[in-house]
């Protein structure tokens, strides 16, 4: 209920957030959990995850999001769905503004994690849904035997793209570097994949297409030269950003938006707290996420304790 006041807030109901929630309730502390969209965060984007310890066959993103969800709450985690849209200190009391309402929290962990980047190339938006995605496990279905193309050299623009190799004719990743920044075990993978090629040191100017994405305008960043390509689908796998212009009057954020926090996931404000892809120099991987969030809740606990 909005009136009464919770020991812990917990925002953001991904592997941070759902930990945070499951360590808080587990000790008896009043909780409440809000999440505006599924649960599991990022990790629903993944169709096969393989390093989350305990699952030795690996385990789907969106049914391992959901075992974190029904365990947390299995310890008595309440859970709101609603979007936040503002957090107020009120003394020493937290206000988080809501959708659905303000919610008042002697602590509030921020765990609402990062969404993805926008290219911010003209055609994008207008085609998002027609032809441009942010995520292959929800869309690859939609390119079965047609070309795409996959932007990003990071571990998430390479896990698209091996798994729109399952579906699409051609893949192409193109990077604006001539090196990838994804790790040593998925650039292996990519070796026995011959579906997927590359296009080093390039941009994507433009995503054009009638109703749907026809083409792209590429940029080599060496030469300068310009190219178009055909494709069906593009991917954008550009990096993230945290949401976190509403706290940026009230914590420290580094420059790229990113709350600053130290080893005990604590802001320079009493009684809040970060965890996971949200925090500054986060590792950005399920299991560091869920281990910020158990730190957390830890030191919220050990918080109250000392302030009650
Ligand atoms: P990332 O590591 O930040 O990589 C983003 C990629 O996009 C980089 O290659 C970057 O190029 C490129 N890029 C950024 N802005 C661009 C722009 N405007 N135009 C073109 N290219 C642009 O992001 P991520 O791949 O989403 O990964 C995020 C985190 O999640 C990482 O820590 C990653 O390890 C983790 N993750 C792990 C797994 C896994 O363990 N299997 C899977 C997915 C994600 P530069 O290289 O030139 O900077």
């Amino acid at each position: 209920m909005s009136g009464d006041i919770y020991e812990v807030i917990i925002v953001g109901g991904g592997p941070a957030g759902l930990t945070a929630g499951l360590y808080s309730s587990r000790a008896g502390l009043t909780s409440i959990l809000i999440e505006k969209g599924i649960f599991g965060g990022q990790i629903t984007y993944a169709e096969h995850v393989e390093n989350f310890t305990g699952f030795p066959q690996g385990i789907s993103g969106q049914e391992l999001g959901e075992k974190m969800h029904e365990q947390a709450r299995k310890h008595g985690l309440k859970i709101l769905t609603a979007e936040v849209t503002g957090l107020e200190m009120q003394g020493e009391m937290k206000l988080v503004k809501t959708t659905e309402g303000d919610y008042t929290g002697r602590t509030v962990i921020m765990a609402g994690g990062a969404v993805r980047r926008k290219l911010g190339v003209e055609g994008e938006t207008r085609l998002t849904g027609r032809g441009v995605s942010y995520c292959a496990v929800c869309d690859s279905a939609f390119f079965r035997d047609q070309r795409v193309a996959v932007v990003g050299g990071g571990d998430t623009a390479i896990t698209e793209a091996l798994h729109l190799a399952k579906f699409a004719s051609n893949i192409t990743i193109i990077h604006r570097r001539d090196q990838l920044r994804a790790g040593h075990v998925l650039q292996e993978k990519l070796r026995s994949e011959p579906k997927i090629d590359f296009l080093w040191d390039t941009t994507v100017t433009a995503i054009e297409g009638a109703d749907m994405v026809e083409r792209i305008k590429l940029l080599n960043v060496k030469t300068g030269q310009g190219a178009e390509m055909e494709v069906s689908g593009v991917f954008v796998s550009v990096g993230t950003n945290p949401d976190t212009e509403y706290v940026k009057t009230i914590l420290p954020l580094d420059e790229s938006g990113y709350i600053i926090t130290n080893e005990k996931m604590e802001t320079p404000v009493p009684g809040i707290f970060a965890a996971g892809d949200i925090r500054h120099n986060s590792a950005r991987q399920a299991i560091t996420a869920a281990g910020d969030g158990a730190t957390a809740a830890i030191y919220a606990q050990k918080y109250l304790t000392e302030n009650s």
